[in-house]
């Protein structure tokens, strides 16, 4: 795409608008930066704009950011904003930073998107594809902005990016050679009138604009994606947990199987992947479907994702002290992600559950909290809500502290049984954010 002296608006003076100005400056366009936010942190942030001269301003959108031939928006900006309004009234168009990227990009993409799981498929499918000696980029939600890679990245390249629906919202001809759709459940409604249909259709936005030689990969188990809506020219392929399949990937008696119009290979059986839980099952066929196509070895897709060691506050294993295990799944937001959380240990479960409550229906874990869990330590700003709901099905003991939780945890658990810090809410109540909630908790763990 020629942006040659273009102008170009760029909301959001955080990672991805600063390097989507980047992007727009080395391409000779005339990019302008807007942020409302005025902290020293996006001071910092601005400083690299003022060496490249490249024209910003804080603190507002002012009118010149309507000045311009197209609006390149960051994911956090919400899309009821009002710059956002009076940008679509004026007729201005408008586009998320992954589409500008990928109007630059060479090599093939590989678009991450779900509720759940994002961040972990992406990461295990680049490391897979590394691992066979190809190249895999890794950005988006993840890593660095697409922007800030894209032009490094070379034909016979691959870049897996990590796609939230906020980015999806505002694509135009963003086209992944591979698209995955992990899951779709409630979430992030707020953004979306909280109508679920609104977010199922901005997440099947991935695969859009996909044609014939392209992959549409999704889960075959979850009702919630409605793969009509993809072209027929594009290839389909499905993987199951459940069922097989003639053509995808799917479990069968403990093996993990591959299909291709008919013919079955055995890649690995289900106890070679690194990672614990049914999700992480799920993920892995994600990416076997991926590499697979990319004509990658099944002895190399078998090893590496025997040897992928999983992302920090996903399920990560922090510590064993005197038997107990203490793991720390701070990036579990909300209910789904706890409910595969919790079946990922078979031993009794003392689980920190609570901070900042998203609307939650904890019906869904209902039955499996019955059935594993032995005590709940509610932390945060919905512990009450936590309390009432599950006190007629386990213990639960309202804490004030994260460190409270851990240590209570460590006198009451037994050899043999789990710690498992596995919250379903936000952080912001007690915290910076996840990372940092996951971090704290590590820390009360190792000081035990
Ligand atoms: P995302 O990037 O979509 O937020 P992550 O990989 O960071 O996903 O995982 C978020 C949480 O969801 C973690 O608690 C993780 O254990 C859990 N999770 C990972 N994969 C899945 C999946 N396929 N389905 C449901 N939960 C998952």
């Amino acid at each position: 795409m020629e942006i040659k002296g273009k102008k170009i608006s760029i909301l959001g003076a955080v990672r991805s608008g600063i390097a989507a100005a980047k992007l727009a400056h080395t391409n000779d366009a005339i990019p302008f930066v807007s942020d409302l936010g005025d902290s020293e942190e996006l001071k910092a942030s601005c400083s690299v704009l003022n060496e490249l001269n490249i024209e910003y301003e804080l603190g507002k959108h002012s009118e010149r950011v309507y000045n311009c031939d197209f609006i390149v928006t960051s994911p956090g900006i919400p899309t009821h904003a009002s710059v956002i309004r009076t940008a679509l009234e004026k007729g201005i168009k408008i586009i998320s930073e992954i589409e500008f990227a990928s109007w630059f990009c060479k090599g093939q993409i590989i678009a991450i998107t779900g509720t759940n799981g994002k961040t972990t498929t992406t990461s295990m499918c680049a490391h897979v594809i590394n691992s066979s000696g190809l190249k895999c980029y890794v950005a988006g939600n993840i890593g660095l902005p697409f922007s800030e890679i894209v032009m490094e990245v070379k034909e016979d390249e691959f870049v897996a990016l990590e796609i939230s629906s906020f980015q999806l919202d505002f694509i135009d001809e963003f086209k992944p050679k591979y698209s995955v759709v992990l899951n779709i459940t409630p979430d992030h409604l707020d953004r979306y009138e909280n109508r679920f249909d609104l977010y199922i259709k901005s997440k099947m936005r991935i695969g859009e604009n996909q044609k014939s030689g392209d992959f549409f990969i999704y889960n075959g188990d979850d009702e919630n994606i409605p793969v009509g809506m993809i072209s027929d020219e594009v290839n389909l392929l499905a993987f199951s947990l459940d069922k097989g399949l003639a053509n995808g990937s799917f479990i069968d008696e403990g093996w993990i199987v591959y299909a291709h119009k008919g013919e079955f290979e055995e890649i690995c059986n289900v106890t070679q992947i690194s990672l614990k839980g049914e999700h992480n099952l799920m993920n892995a066929l994600a990416v076997i479907n991926v590499t697979k196509n990319l004509g990658i070895e099944n002895e190399i897709i078998k090893d590496s994702l025997n040897t992928f060691s999983g992302v920090e506050h996903r399920l990560e294993f922090v510590r064993e002290i005197d038997g107990i295990n203490f793991i720390n799944d701070s990036k579990a937001t909300n209910v789904d992600s706890v409910w595969y959380a919790l079946r990922s240990f078979k031993n009794p479960i003392f689980l920190i559950l609570g901070g900042k409550d998203k609307g939650n229906d904890y019906s869904k874990i209902k039955e499996v909290v019955k059935k594993r869990v032995k005590k709940i330590y509610a932390i945060g700003s919905s512990a009450n809500k936590i309390r009432d709901f599950f006190n007629p099905v386990t213990k639960v003991e309202i804490v004030n502290t994260l460190d409270d939780a851990v240590r209570k945890g460590m006198q009451e658990a037994v050899s043999g049984e789990t710690v498992l810090l596995s919250p379903a809410c936000a952080s912001f109540d007690m915290f910076k954010n996840y990372e940092d909630r996951g971090e704290k908790f590590k820390i009360a763990v190792n000081n035990l």
